[in-house]
């Protein structure tokens, strides 16, 4: 194994931003990665997980540890049970279960990254998302460097959600992910957009007609990477959607007198809140600029390098937005990409 040094990672993130990481190694295999891990302990330095990079915002001093980059491989199917292994790439995996006509994940087609950083922050969209589908996840769990198969159950999903970003963060590194998937499921189609694009269809859509339905409505919002694309330079959706009491949601619909406050029930009787809709009242429309940082012109929430920005650009534009909304509405957005330094 490989432990290079001084390594520029804006190449290894879809930001296109980032400093150098001290150390850099890629895993391919479980041996790897044990290997790795004593080399950072050896020298006391920290570890950072790379998966596809699409989901970080790397400082501009870089990492001062070593990055493993999961280049694990391989898929194991057993009926309509599949094994995958953390490096696969998570779009290819799900053109690979669609085409095998296997339903469960054909709405979570175009999404960047890795399989293995799936369930790390639950990844969802268009009224799907991985927990669903989850039946276990291997890991390498550093408190005790052994190998472990946790359950769907134990790893604590919700929205955006799981241990591995939550409880238990940094003490997992996923190295399979086990889905269970359901053979010639009726595809799903309850987002508005996918209602939208199949209403003068007459039959019940396939699941390849949804994954690939997917795949254009997100191009056309800039959310599917297509080389060449500014707006594609990002970290696809950079605010989480607030869920705030009822409370506080009358008050804020109160000051909209006569108005729809879009809003949609969360968990504990609360409401959760589109991020996009806050940041447009707030003044931060499709476009917007901030030096060389912006906002997408096809999609309010994708903060954007615009070309030559570094991570305090995108900062700058993040903390903007924040203190713009907290004057506004009195809500603390969370920012969705792992701030790496
Ligand atoms: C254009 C665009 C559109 C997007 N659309 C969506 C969307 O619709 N829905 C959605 O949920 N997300 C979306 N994302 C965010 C992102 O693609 C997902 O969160 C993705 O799953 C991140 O995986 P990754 O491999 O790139 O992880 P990385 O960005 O490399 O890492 C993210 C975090 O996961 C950890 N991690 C990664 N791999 C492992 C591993 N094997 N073991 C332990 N920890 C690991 C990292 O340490 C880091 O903390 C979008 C991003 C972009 C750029």
């Amino acid at each position: 194994m490989q432990f290079l040094e001084q390594i520029p990672l804006a190449s290894y993130t879809t930001f296109g931003i980032g400093g150098p990481a001290r150390w850099f190694a890629e895993a391919q295999t479980e041996d790897d990665l044990i290997e790795a891990i004593g080399f950072a302990r050896e020298r006391d330095i920290p570890l950072f997980i790379l998966g596809g990079g699409s989901n970080l915002l790397v400082s501009d001093t870089g990492f001062p540890g070593l990055v493993i980059r999961i280049a694990l491989k391989g898929i194991d199917q057993n009926a309509s049970q599949f094994s995958v292994a953390a490096g696969e790439d998570w779009d290819k995996f799900v053109s690979f279960a669609v085409d095998q006509n296997y339903g469960g994940i054909e709405c979570l087609a175009g999404i960047p990254g890795s399989v293995g950083g799936t369930p790390v922050q639950n990844v969802g969209a268009y009224g799907q998302e991985v927990a669903q589908t989850v039946h276990s996840v291997r890991v390498l769990d550093l408190q005790t460097m052994r190998f472990l198969e946790l359950s769907a159950a134990e790893c604590g999903f919700a929205y955006r959600r799981s241990i591995f970003n939550n409880s238990q963060r940094g003490r997992y590194i996923v190295t399979r992910v086990t889905y269970e998937f359901k053979k010639d499921a009726v595809a799903v189609v309850s987002y508005a957009d996918l209602k939208r694009y199949f209403q003068d269809k007459s039959a019940v859509p396939t699941l390849s007609e949804v994954s690939s339905a997917v795949r254009q409505i997100r191009q056309q919002k800039g959310m599917y990477i297509v080389p060449g694309d500014p707006d594609c330079r990002s970290a696809g959706s950079f605010f989480k959607n607030p869920v705030i009491s009822r409370t506080h949601f009358a008050q804020i619909a109160a000051n909209f007198d006569g108005f729809q406050v879009p809003n949609y029930p969360a968990e504990n009787d609360q409401v959760k809140l589109p991020a996009a809709w806050l940041l447009d009242q707030a003044g931060f429309h499709k476009g917007f600029a901030l030096g060389r940082a912006g906002i997408s012109s096809k999609h309010t929430l994708a903060l954007i390098n615009r070309g030559g920005a570094c991570a305090a650009d995108i900062a700058a534009l993040r903390d903007a937005i924040v203190a713009k909304v907290v004057e506004k509405f009195a809500i603390q957005l969370e920012p969705e990409p792992v701030w790496v330094e």
